[in-house]
C-alpha cells in the first residue's frame, strides 16, 4: 500500500500546504544502494568530559568515513564520545559539545552518542550514563529532517567490538532506526574478510520467507553473501519457490509448528546453520473478552512456542554452528501492548524474555549470539490490511512520520548476523522510526 502522504510532502506544493496546516513533514529516507552505500558527507568527532575519543575508536571511524575538519559545514554524522561522563555536573559537557553543532547536521544525518554501561556499584556514574538514554531519545524526537540519534554503550577497553555496529549506525542501512540504546559486550569480533560481503560462506535459514519482511531478510542476507534457505508453510509453496528462485536460495516448505520441524531443518542444512532467523509470525486479533482459546493458542504456538522449541532443539543438536547468530522477531506491540492484541503482544513480549535470558548462555555454551528486531509499522500485507484511519495513525506516530519498509528490518537482521557482531548479544532493537508507543 503506497504512502500517498509521503509522496505529497515530497512535492513543493504539498510541502507548502501541509506545513501551513501544521501537518507532519516526513523526509523521504535514503536507504542503502550499491551505488550509494555510505552517508553523503564527513563525520564530526566530538568528546564530552575528560576522555578524548580513543585511538581504537578513531581508527574504526576513519574506515567508515572522512572526519569533518571544521565545525562550519554540514556533517552527515556526529559522534560524541561521552564515556568519560561520570557525574551529573559532567552532563553539561554533553550540552556544550552538541548544542553548537546539532543544527548543522545534514538531512538524513546520524547522531551516535558513545556511552559506557551504567555501573551497578557507582550510582553517580550510573545516573550520568543513564541520563544519556533520556537525552538521546529526546534528541531523536526533536532532531527532524529524517535524522536519527542512538546511544551505543561500549564496555571500557572494548572499542574494537564496536566496528560492525558503528558501520551499521553510520550508514543508510539504519535509516528507520532512531532513539535506540544498544549495549555491547566485550566479546572479540570474528574477523571479516570483506565488508562488502560480510556473510559469505555462511548458511542462513529464514522462517516465513515467502513474502513480506521474511522475503526481504532472505534477500539482504543473500546480497551480503549468505547461502539462504527460505522456509514457509506448505500452503505458500508457490510463492516460496518463486522467492527462493529469485534469490538463488533453497525453498523449504514446512510448517514451523510441526513436531519434526527441527529435524527437517537439520536435514536441510547438513553443514549446520550459521544464521537462524525466526521471522514467521501471525496475528489473530480480538479483544480478550471476545477471543476464543484457539485464536490465543495459534498465535502463541507460531510466534513463541515454536521459536523456543526449534531454538532449543537446534542448539542442543549442534545444528547452529559456533559463531552462529540467532535473530528472533519481536514487535513494538510486545513492548507497548496493543488494543485487540493480547495474544500477539504476549507472544512478542515472550520473545524479548527469551532473547534476554538465552543470550548469555548461548554465547558461553555455544558461541552463538541471540538478538531480536522489534519492528514498528512496516509496510507489508499485514499492515495493508489494517483499517485506513488506524493505518495512517500507525504510519505517522513516530519521529520519522512514516512507515518503515521490510528492508529496514532486513538490514538490522543482517547486522546482527555478521561475524563481526559477536559483541551484539541479548539486544532488542526497535525498527520503528522511534514510535511514540512504548519506551
Ligand atoms: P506476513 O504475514 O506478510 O508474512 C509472514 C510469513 O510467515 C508468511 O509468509 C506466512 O506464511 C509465514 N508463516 C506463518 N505461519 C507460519 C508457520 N507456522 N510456519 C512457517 N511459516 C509461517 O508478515 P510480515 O509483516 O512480513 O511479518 C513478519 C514478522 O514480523 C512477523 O513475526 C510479524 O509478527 C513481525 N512484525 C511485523 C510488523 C509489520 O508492521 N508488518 C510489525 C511488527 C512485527
Amino acid at each position: 500500500m503506497a504512502d500517498h502522504y509521503l509522496h505529497l510532502t515530497s512535492t513543493a506544493t504539498g510541502r507548502f500546504l501541509t506545513r501551513r496546516l501544521g501537518l507532519p513533514q516526513p523526509q523521504r529516507l535514503r536507504r542503502w544502494t550499491l551505488e550509494s552505500p555510505t552517508l553523503d558527507g564527513p563525520l564530526l568527532h566530538l568528546t564530552a568530559g575528560e576522555s578524548a575519543i580513543s585511538d581504537k575508536l578513531r581508527a574504526i571511524l576513519a574506515k567508515i568515513g572522512p572526519e569533518a575538519t571544521d565545525r562550519t559545514g554540514h556533517p552527515a554524522g556526529i559522534i560524541l564520545d561521552a564515556t568519560g561522563i561520570t557525574t551529573a555536573a559532567g552532563l553539561g559537557q554533553v550540552h556544550a559539545a552538541l548544542h553548537p553543532v546539532v543544527r548543522s547536521l545534514a538531512a538524513g544525518g546520524r547522531v551516535v552518542v558513545i556511552g559506557t554501561p551504567p555501573s551497578p556499584d557507582d550510582h553517580h556514574q550510573a545516573a550520568a550514563q543513564q541520563a544519556l538514554e533520556g537525552f538521546v531519545r529526546s534528541l531523536g524526537k526533536e532532531i527532524g529532517k529524517g535524522a536519527t540519534a542512538q546511544l551505543l554503550r561500549i564496555p571500557p577497553g572494548a572499542a574494537t567490538s564496536a566496528e560492525s555496529t558503528l558501520r551499521f549506525l553510520l550508514s543508510p542501512r539504519s535509516a528507520y532506526i532512531s532513539g535506540q540504546v544498544i549495549e555491547l559486550t566485550d566479546a572479540t569480533p570474528d574477523p571479516v574478510a570483506d565488508w562488502a560481503a560480510p556473510l559469505s560462506g555462511r548458511t542462513a535459514l529464514v522462517t516465513g520467507a515467502a513474502r513480506g519482511i521474511g522475503a526481504s531478510v532472505a534477500s539482504v542476507l543473500a546480497r551480503d553473501g549468505a547461502t539462504v534457505i527460505c522456509l514457509d508453510i506448505p500452503q505458500a509453496e508457490e510463492e516460496l519457490t518463486r522467492t527462493a528462485a529469485r534469490l538463488g536460495a533453497t525453498a523449504l516448505p514446512l510448517d514451523i509448528t510441526a513436531p519434526d520441524a527441527a529435524d527437517r531443518i537439520a536435514a536441510a542444512a547438513p553443514e549446520g546453520l550459521d544464521i537462524l532467523v525466526h521471522n514467521a509470525g501471525i496475528t489473530r486479533d480480538r479483544r480478550l473478552a471476545n477471543m476464543p482459546a484457539e485464536r490465543w493458542a495459534s498465535v502463541i504456538e507460531v510466534n513463541l512456542d515454536s521459536v523456543l522449541r526449534t531454538t532449543d532443539a537446534l542448539l542442543k543438536a549442534g545444528v547452529v554452528n559456533r559463531g552462529g547468530r540467532i535473530v528472533a522477531t519481536a514487535s513494538i506491540a510486545g513492548i507497548a501492548g496493543n488494543n485487540g492484541q493480547t495474544n500477539y503482544a504476549a507472544s512478542k513480549a515472550g520473545i524479548i524474555g527469551l532473547v534476554r535470558s538465552l543470550a548469555p548462555h548461548a554465547a558461553a555454551d555455544h558461541g552463538v549470539t541471540v538478538n531480536a528486531v522489534a519492528p514498528g509499522f512496516i509496510e507489508t500485507k499485514m499492515t495493508a490490511a489494517v483499517p485506513l484511519f488506524i493505518r495512517e495513525a500507525g504510519r505517522r506516530m513516530n519521529s520519522l512520520s512514516q512507515g518503515g519498509l521490510p528492508v529496514d528490518v532486513a538490514e538490522t537482521t543482517a547486522w546482527f548476523a555478521q561475524p563481526a557482531s559477536s559483541a551484539v548479544n541479548g539486544q532488542i532493537v526497535r525498527v520503528c522510526g522511534q514510535s511514540l508507543l512504548g519506551a
